[in-house]
C-alpha cells in the first residue's frame, strides 16, 4: 500500500474511492475478447457478404449509450456505426445537447454486419449477434440507453410495440433506464418527425439529470 493509500485508509476514504472506480470502470482486457469475437464470427450468413465487422464506437466509459439497427454500405466499408447521412443527422442533434461519440457517448448496434442491400435484419440474425451487444452493455453500464428505432427497442424490450408508442416513457433493461426513439435514416425520410426526436432527446436528457 503506498503511503497516499495509507492516509486514505486511515480516513476511511480508500476502499470507497476504489469501490466507485471498480463500479464504472473496466479495464482493456475485457474489451479485448469481445473486440475480437465480433471481428471473427461467422454465425450467420452476414459473415459472408461482410466486408468488415462494425463493432461499435465513442467513450467505452459513457454514461450514454445509443443503439441503432444494423450497419449500412458506409459502415461496412469504414467499420464504424453511423458515419453515412444518418450518422450526420445523429451527430448534429447529439452536438445540440453536448453529446459526441468523441468525448461522452457510446454508439452501436443490434447487427454487427451489414444486410446486403440494407434489407432488415432477419430474427436469426438478431437471436445471434444480440449476445455481444449485451455484452457491450455489460461493459459498458451506461447510466441511460437510447433506443434508435423499431429493431433496437423491440429487441432490447422484447416486445413488438410501435416506436410511437413506446416514446416519452422510461423503459428499463437490465436495470438500465431505456428510452425510445426513432432511427436517424427514418427521421431523413420524414422530416416533420425530427420534432419528435428532439423532444426524445431532451426527455433523455432531463431523464439523466435525475439518474
Ligand atoms: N443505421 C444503423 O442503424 N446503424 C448504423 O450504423 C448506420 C445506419
Amino acid at each position: 500500500m503506498s503511503r497516499r493509500e495509507e492516509v486514505l485508509a486511515e480516513m476511511g476514504l480508500a476502499p470507497v474511492w476504489r469501490l466507485k472506480v471498480s463500479e464504472k470502470k473496466e479495464s482493456i482486457d475485457d474489451w479485448i475478447p469481445l473486440k475480437a469475437e465480433v471481428s471473427g464470427c461467422r454465425a450467420c450468413g452476414l459473415a459472408g457478404t461482410r466486408t468488415q465487422t462494425v463493432f461499435g464506437v465513442g467513450d467505452e466509459n459513457a454514461d450514454w449509450m445509443l443503439i441503432g439497427e444494423a450497419p449500412g454500405a458506409e459502415e461496412d466499408r469504414l467499420g464504424d456505426p453511423f458515419v453515412g447521412q444518418a450518422g450526420k443527422l445523429l451527430d448534429n442533434m447529439l452536438a445540440a445537447i453536448d453529446l459526441s461519440r468523441a468525448k461522452n457517448v457510446y454508439i452501436a448496434n443490434v447487427l454487427k454486419c451489414r444486410p446486403p442491400g440494407n434489407r432488415n435484419p432477419e430474427p436469426d440474425e438478431v437471436a445471434k449477434c444480440t449476445p455481444f451487444l449485451l455484452r457491450q452493455i455489460a461493459l459498458i453500464k451506461p447510466k441511460l440507453i437510447l433506443a434508435m428505432g423499431r429493431f433496437a427497442a423491440q429487441t432490447l424490450l422484447s416486445t413488438d410495440a410501435s416506436i410511437a408508442s413506446l416514446r416519452g416513457r422510461v423503459h428499463q433493461y437490465a436495470g438500465v433506464p431505456l428510452i425510445v426513439t426513432y432511427h436517424p435514416a427514418y427521421l431523413l425520410r420524414n422530416l416533420p418527425d425530427k420534432a419528435k426526436a428532439w423532444e426524445d432527446l431532451v426527455f433523455a436528457r432531463r431523464t439523466m439529470a435525475g439518474l
